[in-house]
């Protein structure tokens, strides 16, 4: 039996995993199941796959979840750091699908322990991505890419050698407002850009597509996970998102990756790797489907792209003011404080505050600076929402 922990379990990737593994229960041993609020699903997930420990990130939520775990075998804990000790128990595969830069902890320390990580949670690529593939390196320990552009260009590296690739392209569907006009966008409300047009997703991960940080973190991912130069990555707008990303060659050959929108692919590829296995998911008719679309994407509409180019130039410590920046103006568009544009406003005025005053973007990505930088990047992006006009 596989041992196996799941992070962020009761998220939307969280979900999707636990649809796979319920499917094939018996070949699985459950060792922890992690999740926040939603205490309820996390108990009934961790009955059901008899998991040895059940862990919400909510200290208030710990007599909750006890509660509903009472005469179970399952063991409760509640509190980031008992995340992190979920993180050290001896496990075969982990997902980690915590939302956030609150995933990075959790992963570093499952990695420490050789653990393969499937990584969902971009942000702790985006914020520390040297830290955490150098720690997978010292252990090694594999990570695996779960985000679905980049597990479609890791299956496109198969077999391949990285000095012939010439081009990575990643898709973006463009998102809740992908057609309306340029000048509506300021007005756009909570609802109207928590829905996508092709993906079921968690909350924060949706306004992200709309607002195409998503697909910015994703940019930076790419380098990070495949070390790519960020001359070589593309993004492409292909509004039905069924090829996922193409990777091109030097001999001018583009493999790309073709599959319905359902991230129980990407999931199910990492948690087989090495092997691939049946999977549950729609079988595509492209003759029904009929035809492709594909755009360059309109830069004024998306200035989150030009952020992330900015940052996969400057390095350094830039990937975490930009993801604690982003964190921040995030939080204050759900919160109704900030209008849609000015979450790219106060990335880029964060980023220019400490660029030219904290002179962290070229400090050592250590886990102590990490966490310092990720600290007063929400503190900087905190001023410059104060200081929209
Ligand atoms: P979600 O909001 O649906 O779920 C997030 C999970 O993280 C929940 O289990 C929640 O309880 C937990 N969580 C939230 N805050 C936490 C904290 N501070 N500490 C510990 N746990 C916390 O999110 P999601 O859509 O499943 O996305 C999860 C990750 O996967 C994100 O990094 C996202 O960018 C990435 N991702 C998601 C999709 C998708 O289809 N949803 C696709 C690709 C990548
Ligand atoms: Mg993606």
């Amino acid at each position: 039996m596989r041992r196996i922990t799941l992070f962020g379990a009761t998220g939307s990737v969280g979900q999707s995993a636990i649809d796979l593994i319920a499917r094939n229960a018996d070949a699985y041993d459950v060792v922890a199941l992690t999740g926040g609020r939603n205490v309820t699903q996390l108990a009934a997930d961790a009955r059901r796959l008899n998991a040895d420990l059940a862990v919400t990130c909510y200290p208030e939520y710990y007599e909750e979840l006890k509660a509903l775990l009472a005469g179970t075998s399952v063991a409760v804990a509640a509190g980031p750091d008992a995340i992190v000790e979920a993180a050290t128990r001896p496990v075969d595969w982990a997902l980690s699908a915590i939302v956030g830069a609150a995933g990075l902890m959790p992963g570093l320390t499952a990695l420490s322990h050789g653990t393969t990580l499937a990584l969902a949670n971009k942000e702790s690529l985006v914020t520390a991505g040297p830290l955490l593939l150098g720690r997978a390196k010292d252990h090694g320990a594999t990570v695996l890419p779960v985000d679905s552009e980049h597990s479609a260009v890791f299956q496109a590296l198969v077999g391949e050698d990285m000095v012939a690739v010439e081009r990575v392209i990643i898709t973006a569907s463009g998102g809740a407002f992908r057609d309306w006009p340029v000048e509506k966008l300021a007005h756009a409300t909570l609802a109207e850009a928590s829905s996508h047009p092709n993906w079921d997703m968690g909350q924060r991960i949706t306004i992200d597509s709309a607002s195409m940080f998503n697909k910015a973190m994703e940019l930076i991912e790419t380098k990070e996970f495949f070390g790519v130069s960020p001359d070589m990555i593309e993004v492409l707008i292909h509004r039905e998102s069924l090829i996922h990303a193409m990777v091109g060659f030097n001999d001018g050959a583009l493999m790309a990756h073709v599959g319905p929108p359902d991230m129980r692919h990407a999931i199910g590829y990492a948690l087989h790797w090495p092997d691939r296995k049946a999977l549950p998911v729609e079988r595509l008719d492209l003759a029904k489907i009929g035809s492709l679309s594909f755009e360059a994407p309109d830069h004024a509409r998306y200035p989150a792209l030009a952020l992330a180019t900015r940052v996969m130039q400057e390095g350094g410590l830039s990937g975490a003011v930009f993801n604690a920046a982003k964190e921040r103006a995030l939080d204050e568009f759900i919160a109704g404080e900030i209008g849609f544009l000015d979450m790219s406003r106060v990335v880029a005025a964060t980023l220019d505050k400490m660029s030219s005053s904290d002179g962290l973007q070229n400090a050592e990505i250590t886990l102590d600076n990490v966490i310092e930088t990720d600290r007063l990047a929400r503190i900087r992006a905190g001023e410059a929402i104060g200081q929209l006009g």
